[in-house]
């Protein structure tokens, strides 16, 4: 009789895995919980290149919402979606009048996610896929400050919060590598698909800790969060072992990478504390 293969951890929780995602067989699970649990951000990159952290496209409703942001002007700086820099950039053919570019970026922002198999070293490729991460980037936030600010009744769609704050967490990325970069003079480019290759692993972590974050945020009490907040921690943990794995070329870049995960979910681990003062088991409540 033949012993079934160690699968390892749960993505999610400590236990053992039982069982491989179908589709990708990659990911690992406990069980049918955390399956569920990790599917609503999973199901975007599970036929996707496993080497390369690529967003989802953006939903119907995050649709709706950001053709709302181009037609609309902001009560908050900065004006309108069409003077936002990058966008301008990219769709603004020559002879093209302002904003007709709109609907081909409107195209982009609802592109599937490049499955496997998309050939990685050729350059126009990186190019294409590095300009749509960065205009789901700049899309995201601009539909954050829509829901922040936005004096219309929008309120962010559950499903996408994970996303958007994967959004926020890549423009501060991106800010940590160019500074990094800025040290010295001849320092090299660092466009976001090769943030999004070397980083891969722990953005995928961070996907995950986004995910919690939203279960545990749709808990009332202390009591209704306690039980996420380990898992919290633990998918942070994870994330941090990753940046210390990526193949990052600056020491500098690792250092500020590992200071803000640290800083940020510090604070939430006296929620996770059970009454003997340790931290609750990692598991799916
Ligand atoms: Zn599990
Ligand atoms: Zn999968």
């Amino acid at each position: 009789m033949s012993t079934p293969p160690d699968l390892g951890h749960c993505v999610l929780c400590e236990r053992q895995a039982t069982a491989r995602c179908s589709g990708c067989k990659r990911m690992r699970f406990c069980g049918p919980q955390c399956q569920k649990t990790v599917w609503a951000v999973h199901k975007a990159l599970c036929s996707a290149d496993p080497d390369v952290f690529r967003q989802a496209p953006l939903s119907q409703t995050e649709l709706a919402d950001f053709r709302e942001c181009g037609n609309t002007p902001y009560p908050e700086p900065p004006g309108s979606v069409q003077d936002i820099m990058p966008f301008k950039d990219a769709f603004q053919k020559p002879g093209q009048a302002e904003g007709e570019g709109w609907e081909e970026l409107l195209e982009l922002l609802q592109a599937p996610i490049p499955s496997s198999g998309t050939p990685r070293d050729d350059e126009d490729d990186m190019d294409a896929a590095g300009l749509r991460e960065d205009m789901l980037i700049m899309a995201r936030i601009r539909l954050c400050i829509l829901y922040d600010y936005g004096n219309s009744d929008l309120r962010y769609p559950p499903e996408s919060l994970p996303w958007l704050e994967m959004a926020e967490l890549l423009s501060s990325i991106s800010a940590c590598y160019q500074d990094a970069s800025a040290e010295t003079a001849t320092g090299p480019e660092y466009p976001i698909a090769t943030i999004c290759h070397e980083l891969n692993a722990f953005l995928r972590e961070q996907l995950i800790v986004y995910r919690v974050h939203h279960e545990l945020y749709k808990g009332k009490t202390a009591q209704d969060i306690g039980p996420w907040v380990p898992l919290i921690i633990l998918a942070r943990d994870r994330g941090l072992a990753e940046i210390d794995r990526a193949p990052l070329s600056s020491g500098r870049i690792r250092k500020d990478l590992r200071a803000m995960m640290e800083g940020k979910y510090d604070e939430m681990r006296e929620f996770g504390v059970g009454p003997d003062g340790r931290m609750r088991p990692a598991v799916h409540p």
